[in-house]
Formats: C-alpha cells, sequence, structure tokens
C-alpha cells in the first residue's frame, strides 16, 4: 500500500443490516488500518467511504442509490476521493452499481471483503472502477484483521453461509452454502480475544446450531459450546442465531452444563402456523418450536427467550396469524424482533400471488407487538427485587446522562439501568466491561431499573483494557456501535437469520 506515511488516508464505514454485516464492517475497518488508513476524524469528509450494504429489506437499493447521489458531489469537490460499496447489495447488484452510479470506485461481494485495500488501490492508479465478486469463499472472514468496536464484548464467527432455503430469504443466494471454521481456529480466536481483555463472546452464524454440518458433526456445536466454558478469562458465551430445526437436545444440555454459557437464547419462530411455517420452507412446525422452549426452561428456568417474528406472509389467514398469537402467549417471550413482511426481489415469496393487503399487515402487526410487550413487561416484572450482576456497557443507555445512571447487561442479557452509588462504591469507579450487583427496582416492557444501592462492584480485566483503550485516541466515522443480541432495544434491518 502507497500511502503517504505523513498523512494517511482517512476512511469511514456506513454499515447496514444484520450482525453479520457489523461483524464484516469490523473486519473492513481493521483491514483498511492494516493497509495504513486512518478513520476520519467526527465531522470531517473522509478519503475513503465503504458501504457495507444490505439487501433483505425492501427498498434497500434505493437508499443506496440516493446515498451514493448525494456523495457524487463531494466527490467532486474532493480530488482523491474514492467510494467502495461491498456486501449482500454488491453481491446481488454486481455492475449494475457502476452503471447507476460511474463515481464509485470499488465494488466488492460478500465473499471477497479481503480485496478492498488491493481494490481500491488499483482502483486509485488505474482510475478505473474495480468491480470483484467472488462466488465462494476463499478467506475465511474471522481470519481477516479486526479492529474490535468493544473492548470488552466480541463477535466470533463460526460459519457463513446457509443450507436452508426459507422463502423470504435472500441470504442463502448471497452468501452462499454453509462454511464451517474448524474449531480449534474459533478457540484460538476466542482465547486471544480474552488475552485482550474481552469477557463476553457472542458466537456468530447465520444458522449458528447447524455448525459441523460441513465436516459432518451433529454434536459440533454443543462440543464447541462446552470448550469455550474451559477458557479461562471468558466470564460470558452467547450465540446467535440457532435454527430451530436444528436444535438439538445436546445444546439444551451443553448450555445448562457450562457455567459461562448464559441462559438467553435468541430463536427466531417467524411464525406460529405449520401452513406458514411450510409456505416460508422452514421444517419444523409449532409443536417442536414449543417442546424446545419447554426443554429449555425446564433446564434453565430463568432463560430469557427472544424471537423474530413475520407477520404477513402470502397467504398467512387470520387463523394463521392466531397461531402465531398462540405460541407468543406459550412461549413467554422476553422480546421480540417483529418485522411486517415485505417482498425482497429476489426471494421465491416475492412472487406469490397472494400477498397480505397492507393494511391487514398493519393491524395484525400492532396486535402483536401489544401481546409481546404485555408479556415482555410480566416477565421483566417479575425480576423486580431480584439481584443480578451486570456486565456494564457502554452507549447502551440512551437516557443514562440525564437520569444519572449507568447501564449494564443481566446474564440473560436483559439490560438494566442502574443507579451507581452504594456505600463502598464510588461511581467514578466504574468502568464499561466491570461488573456490578444490583437489586431490580422497577420494570418496563423493554427494560429493568435498579435504583437501589449498589451491591457490589468489581473490577475487571474487560473494564482496564476499556480504561487503556480510552487514553490511545478512538478513531470516528465508524458507524458501528455495540453489538446489541438478544433484548431487542434498538431494531436492526434484520437480525442474523437462523
Ligand atoms: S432465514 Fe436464516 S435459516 Fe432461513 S435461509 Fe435465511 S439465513 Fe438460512
Amino acid at each position: 500500500m502507497s500511502s503517504a506515511a505523513t498523512t494517511p488516508r482517512t476512511y469511514e464505514v456506513r454499515t447496514y443490516g444484520c450482525q453479520m454485516n457489523v461483524h464484516d464492517s469490523e473486519r473492513l475497518t481493521g483491514l483498511l488500518e492494516e493497509a495504513g488508513y486512518a478513520a476520519a476524524p467526527a465531522g470531517e469528509q473522509a478519503d475513503v467511504v465503504v458501504f457495507n450494504t444490505c439487501a433483505v429489506r425492501e427498498n434497500a437499493d434505493n437508499r443506496l442509490y440516493g446515498n451514493l447521489g448525494h456523495l457524487a458531489p463531494v466527490k467532486a469537490r474532493h480530488p482523491g476521493m474514492q467510494i467502495a460499496v461491498g456486501g449482500c447489495l454488491a453481491q446481488k447488484d454486481r455492475d449494475t452499481i457502476t452503471t447507476k452510479a460511474p463515481w464509485v470506485d470499488v465494488v466488492f461481494g460478500t465473499h471477497n471483503i479481503g480485496s478492498l485495500p488491493v481494490l481500491l488501490e488499483r482502483a486509485r492508479v488505474q482510475e478505473e472502477a474495480q468491480v470483484e465478486i467472488l462466488e465462494s469463499l476463499e478467506v475465511f472472514p474471522s481470519t481477516l484483521p479486526t479492529r474490535r468496536e468493544s473492548a470488552y464484548a466480541a463477535w466470533v464467527s463460526v460459519s457463513v453461509g446457509c443450507n436452508n432455503t426459507c422463502t423470504f430469504c435472500i441470504v442463502p443466494s448471497l452468501r452462499g452454502k454453509e462454511q464451517d471454521r474448524r474449531p480449534g481456529d474459533i478457540l484460538a480466536e476466542v482465547r486471544a480475544l480474552v488475552a485482550e481483555g474481552v469477557s463476553e463472546v457472542t458466537l456468530l452464524g447465520q444458522n449458528v446450531n447447524a455448525y459441523g454440518v460441513e465436516f459432518g458433526d451433529r454434536q459440533a456445536f454443543s462440543q464447541l459450546l462446552r470448550a469455550c466454558g474451559e477458557v479461562e478469562g471468558l466470564e460470558r458465551v452467547r450465540f446467535t442465531s440457532p435454527h430451530p430445526a436444528e436444535f438439538t437436545d445436546d445444546v439444551i444440555e451443553a448450555m445448562a452444563e457450562t457455567p459461562n454459557v448464559m441462559p438467553s437464547l435468541h430463536m427466531p419462530l417467524q411464525s406460529g402456523s405449520d401452513k406458514v411455517l411450510r409456505d416460508m420452507r422452514r421444517s419444523y412446525r409449532q409443536a417442536k418450536y414449543l417442546g424446545i422452549i419447554e426443554r429449555v426452561r425446564a433446564a434453565m428456568p430463568d432463560a430469557a427467550i427472544t424471537t423474530d417474528i413475520i407477520v404477513g406472509f402470502p397467504g398467512e389467514t387470520e387463523e394463521d396469524f392466531e397461531a402465531t398469537l398462540d405460541v407468543v402467549r406459550a412461549a413467554r417471550f422476553a422480546g421480540a424482533y417483529t418485522f411486517q413482511y415485505s417482498k425482497r426481489p429476489g426471494t421465491p415469496a416475492a412472487v406469490l400471488d397472494d400477498q397480505v393487503p397492507r393494511a391487514v399487515v398493519q393491524e395484525r402487526y400492532e396486535r402483536l407487538v401489544e401481546v409481546v410487550d404485555a408479556i415482555a413487561w410480566e416477565e421483566n416484572k417479575g425480576l423486580v427485587g431480584r439481584q443480578v450482576e451486570l456486565l456494564v456497557a457502554e452507549g447502551e443507555g440512551r437516557k443514562d446522562a440525564a437520569t444519572h445512571r449507568l447501564s449494564g447487561r443481566a446474564p440473560d442479557n436483559r439490560l438494566v439501568h442502574f443507579t451507581p452509588a452504594g456505600a463502598s462504591v464510588d461511581p467514578a469507579d466504574i468502568r464499561p466491561g466491570d461488573v456490578v450487583t444490583v437489586e431490580v427496582t422497577y420494570a418496563a416492557p423493554h427494560h429493568l431499573v435498579a435504583d437501589g444501592p449498589l451491591l457490589a462492584h468489581r473490577r475487571t480485566r474487560s473494564g482496564d483494557a476499556w480504561e487503556a483503550r480510552r487514553s490511545a485516541p478512538t478513531p470516528a466515522g465508524v458507524t458501528l456501535g455495540m453489538p446489541t443480541v438478544g433484548v431487542p432495544a434498538p431494531l436492526p434491518d434484520a437480525p442474523a437469520c437462523g
């Protein structure tokens, strides 16, 4: 890379979509930094703007071209500026992007994020747009350099791609068949992260519990959870998202028997109607889903279970929708990402005739949210008076400055806002990554509050790592933010499938 050593070129990465994209953006950031780029200071125009796109939402392409349109005059005023577009939409639209937005310099696919620095350099030297889309993965994303956003929590990919064919989902055609990392590589990355101060790891895959399908080991995922339990210093292990069809009892046993695997489960339901599940080409049925929940609750009575639900899938009748409400009531979810079905171009469901009218979808959606929120609130109220250990979070309490609170995640991943005051605790000592013990005093549908005296504060290696990072300047302009899995506070465009 030939960037001048004195004035490194600056970058900004704009991320859309699911956790997989957020994770890919961490890789992109790491690659750019390794190639000599520096994060653009806040408020300053970056020399390189990278869009990591998502093709899941309707109108994603309009949004992208709108954003690219805004950048065209900016680029004209900044000689040497480059624009790169990657991610699922780039994989899907390929050459159309440089036709519609000829001021784009680089288009790269989901399988070749590792080529970005080379493509940028080539585009600069050749003064010509570079489009490189690979059909399959050459380097597993986790083996690329990363710049993690959080000092105390990290994503670790166990697999990419998906062998399922859910009819509403674009992932299989864009991310390809499932490819699994070797367990030794995953554990080496986990250990390296822990050595850097990380205490919480989220194992990530589009269909995370199918892990092992590529090398023919049905129990590989539960074994991986148990192996994470052996990693000294790793306090919390989570995973997202499992698919109900592949959810086997050995995973439940591993969760229950491995102390650092947290009692939280995000398991997409999508619909409670067997007919709709069949039309979605999801191979489990209502009874199987509820059976898993029952066994999870028997093994981990305190587990918080969250889900994803799509309302208004083509052909969904009132009776089908009622079946979804029945499952919500029976499963007693701690939270749900709820989506109104919208056509996603390129998916089999987009061409089905019996699309449900918009007004009906809206009305069902509102009823669903009402039931989901009421149950989540009741479940949360049951926790008032309970003592919980929180991993102190950074940037998760939007009103913390005004309320003089801090925020943290309970073991079950519930978000708790707490007042950092107690007889033997100096609030100024509490750092993101530390662990505090609080008593829950109030419940809202989407969070808990602990306004009593702080019961304990434990300084951790993660807190030390956070402090060390703070003294080194944090790059601005990377629009990533803390991973927020589990209890759905801010809604992403789409969660990591499953
Ligand atoms: S929804 Fe999840 S399981 Fe289904 S095809 Fe998409 S990625 Fe695979």
